[in-house]
């Protein structure tokens, strides 16, 4: 099978600011805004892929807002295959929230197969609160793939989504 036709539905998850939205943007039409107003939100996009030569569909999910009250609807969680749990390394805050995160995830992805990923943003900027040791720790703690990046420079970001994209198209 070549994977012609496959859409894998991904959802971006973390704490308000963290950068879920110019993630997204990043990687799926390779823009930055500095200032993204909370009111715009981003919600959803699709975007094509081609993995280890299988095509791709993607259909990535932003919050739009609702994860200020650290909880989702439990139906932006349905048959999600993979899962963007993003911090800002600008803010412990938002690492020290990932507990909370991953036990919401316990909760609404019964499939055991959901393949998550841990990724440190704003990688970009000098006021570091969260060392990358750190996340590759509670990463590999918690069984998550992890990845710096950086939404302002591109750094990490398509290989965060590539990684993700082929350890899904690996697992049964
Ligand atoms: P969300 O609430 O998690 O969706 O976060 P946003 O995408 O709205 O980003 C919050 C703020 O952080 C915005 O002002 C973004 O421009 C900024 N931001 C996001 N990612 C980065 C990054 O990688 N580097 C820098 N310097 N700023 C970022």
């Amino acid at each position: 099978m070549d994977g012609t036709g496959i859409t894998v539905k991904l959802i971006l998850i973390g704490d308000s600011a963290v950068g879920k939205s110019s993630l997204l943007l990043r990687f799926a039409e390779g823009s930055f805004e500095p200032s993204i107003k909370p009111t715009i939100c981003v919600d959803f996009k699709v975007k094509k892929m081609v993995v280890d030569g299988h095509t791709v569909q993607l259909a990535i999910w932003d919050t739009a807002g609702q994860e200020r009250f650290r909880t989702l609807n439990p139906s932006y969680y349905r048959g999600t295959q993979g899962i963007v749990l993003v911090y800002d390394v600008t803010r412990k805050d938002t690492f020290t929230g990932l507990e909370s995160w991953l036990n919401e995830l316990e909760i609404y992805t019964t499939k055991s197969n959901t393949v998550k990923m841990l990724v440190g943003n704003k990688t970009d900027k000098p006021d570091r609160e969260v060392e990358r040791r750190e996340g590759l720790q509670f990463a590999k703690k918690r069984s998550l793939l992890f990845i710096e990046t950086s939404a302002k420079t591109e750094d990490g970001v398509q290989h965060a989504f590539e990684e993700l994209v082929i350890k899904i198209l690996q697992t049964p």
